[in-house]
């Protein structure tokens, strides 16, 4: 008689079909973009989580990952990326707050080289180990806060902001290529996504997109 081991590992096997179910349902929640599903589709959630949590890795739900902080849930992971991606090729990515990796891994797949800051020690490395196990080997991370970007790699033709800021950071709109789109959850007790894009050196079109709940963006690092 086979033995059913209760590991991440089995959790793996299983994950292929909750996994399906997760992609049914971010196509119902309107995610089209079939290039970001697909790589959202190749990353195995529940690897980003504690094991006693990986039970609930595909359900649609942030999770928390230790010191106060979230994985982001899958649905605004996969409309971040939708509106950030845009339907190009995207080239130098930048992410700020990476957490465990997850919105990391799935940027990825999804772009030529991608930089992540993060102001959490501890959570750097515990991303990091994600990532090489994911063979993401495409994924710089930085311990700096990302209030300030990361000059030494700019300009980026697409910023992620994975947290919610109280003001959109001039660094970041600084950084940004000409053509380039920027992805930021904006407000305190209420928060709003917004995309902003560079149209030209001096000019810049920002559009409000919807209501959303991040962590807020803090200063410093720890
Ligand atoms: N991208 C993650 C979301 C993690 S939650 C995911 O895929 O699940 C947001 C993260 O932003 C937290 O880890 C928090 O520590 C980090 N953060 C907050 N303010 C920051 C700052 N100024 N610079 C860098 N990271 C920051």
């Amino acid at each position: 008689m086979a033995i059913v081991k209760t590991t991440q590992a089995g959790i793996g096997m299983t994950s292929l079909r909750t996994r399906e179910r997760m992609l049914v349902r971010l196509r119902e929640q309107g995610i089209k973009d079939e290039v970001v599903l697909s790589a959202i589709s190749s990353i195995p959630r529940h690897i980003f989580v504690d094991e006693a949590l990986s039970i609930r890795a595909y359900e649609d739900v942030s999770l928390p990952i230790g010191f106060g902080q979230t994985i982001s849930q899958p649905y605004i992971v996969a409309r971040m990326t939708e509106i950030l991606r845009n339907s190009n090729t995207m080239n130098k990515v930048l992410e700020i707050g990476t957490g465990c990796g997850y919105q990391t891994a799935v940027l990825s797949r999804l772009a030529k080289e991608v930089y992540s800051v993060e102001r959490i020690r501890p959570l750097v490395m515990k991303a990091r180990g994600h990532l090489r196990e994911l063979k993401c080997v495409n994924v710089k991370l930085d311990h700096a806060d990302g209030n300030m970007g990361l000059p030494q790699m700019a300009p980026f033709d697409c910023i992620i902001v994975t947290a919610a800021a109280s003001h959109i950071p001039q660094d970041l709109l600084d950084q940004l290529s000409i053509g380039g789109r920027l992805v930021i959850p904006v407000g305190t007790d209420e928060q709003i996504l917004y995309l902003v894009e560079r149209i030209a050196q001096l000019e810049y079109r920002q559009t409000k997109l919807e209501p959303v709940k991040f962590v807020p963006l803090l200063g410093g690092i720890s």
